[in-house]
């Protein structure tokens, strides 16, 4: 376990009120006692099984803890610290911004304060590099994807190179992908990396087809992809010849039962292709794990040596949004760890 956690890592799919750690839901819980919200009501034990439905009625309720720019900071500082002391080097974390009228949080601020949760982290010396993707939640429709891509653009201009990226999200079974088609062109067109949720379940193939022609520079999950689970060698084909890094999170598609068990998981098919595979949390708070324990369930499942183990962490720098400078320091850090971990 200590290997797991010594491992340097990559971090590239994690939703932020979904990482909220129990601690930190805790305090939220504190403040807000009218809301009678229990533990048990904003995390999924991994033993436990539950349906996407399931999944998504989670995120409403933390939603409902979440809900200012006061507790926005809180929690992303402390989802910093937390990938941090999980050994996670370089993160990009993900979020879609909300406006609440009694609170007077706005997209605009809720934004902001992420950028100053990552500004504050830097500077008490927090050991990790951290990028932000700004979400695009599919239920709310093309005109709010719109709006969030402008405001994304916005953005990535005068974030400094922080906000890098747009995440397409949401719960899979509402609407489709060829409405938000306009909004994702303009995000490319104007430099934004794209991170899209992809065939989490299996009625997506179509959308998942159009979806890739854009195409997007990583793929979320990616489960219902190839043949054998109802995709189609049509979809692999463009996913391998594009050469496009999927996103894997292994808890939370167990819990949330898209793959039927551990040693079934989607990893396998494209691990075995040398196709690039990135390890990911997705909402470590809701499904309670973390990075490190992510990487030992693979290795323990699929049977990966320390060395295999290693490879996967370093190719996901390759895998990062960051200019070209950052990842070069990330492969020079992985270069100098190796032997003392290794
Ligand atoms: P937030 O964007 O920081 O509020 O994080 C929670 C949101 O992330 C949810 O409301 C969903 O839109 C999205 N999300 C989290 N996990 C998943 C997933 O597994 N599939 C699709 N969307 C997800």
């Amino acid at each position: 376990a200590l290997f797991y956690r010594q491992l340097p890592k990559v971090e590239l799919h994690a939703h932020l009120n979904g990482s909220v750690s129990s601690e930190t839901m805790d305090l939220l819980m504190k403040r807000k006692p009218h809301l009678n919200i229990e533990r048990g009501m904003t995390a999924i034990l991994r033993e436990q099984r539950r349906s996407l439905d399931e999944c998504f009625q989670v995120f409403k309720v933390i939603h409902q803890l979440v809900d200012s720019g006061e507790d926005i900071l809180l929690v992303a500082k402390a989802v910093i610290q937390e990938f941090a002391a999980d050994g996670v080097k370089y993160l990009e974390l993900r979020s879609t911004p909300r406006e609440v009228t009694e609170t007077g949080l706005t997209k605009q601020i809720y934004i902001e304060t992420v950028l100053e949760a990552i500004r504050q982290c830097k500077q008490e010396g927090v050991d990790i590099d951290v990028r932000f993707l700004v979400a695009v939640d599919r239920r709310h429709g093309p005109e709010v994807a719109m709006e969030t891509v402008k405001l994304a653009e916005d953005f990535m201009l005068c974030s400094g190179g922080t906000v890098v990226g747009l995440d397409l999200s949401g719960d899979p079974t509402v609407g489709h992908g060829k409405t938000l088609l306009p909004a994702l062109q303009k995000a490319k067109n104007c430099g934004l990396k794209l991170a899209l949720h992809l065939s989490e379940v299996p009625s997506q193939r179509d959308e998942s087809e159009l979806l890739l022609n854009l195409p997007p520079d990583r793929i979320g999950h990616g489960t219902f992809l190839h043949p054998e689970v109802g995709g189609s060698d049509s979809l692999v084909d463009k996913v391998c010849k594009q050469n496009i890094p999927i996103e894997m999170c292994l808890t939370s598609n167990v819990i949330g039962q898209t793959v039927p068990s551990y040693d079934k998981h989607h990893f396998q098919y494209w691990y075995n292709r040398g196709h690039p595979c990135v390890l990911c949390t997705d909402d470590k708070g809701v499904f309670s794990t973390d990075l490190s324990q992510e990487y030992q369930l693979a290795a323990s499942t699929f049977k990966l040596s320390a060395e295999d183990v290693w490879n996967l962490s370093q190719q996901a720098i390759g895998c990062t949004f960051a200019p070209e400078p950052i990842k070069q320091k990330l492969e020079k850090m992985w270069a100098e760890l190796k032997q003392q971990i290794l």
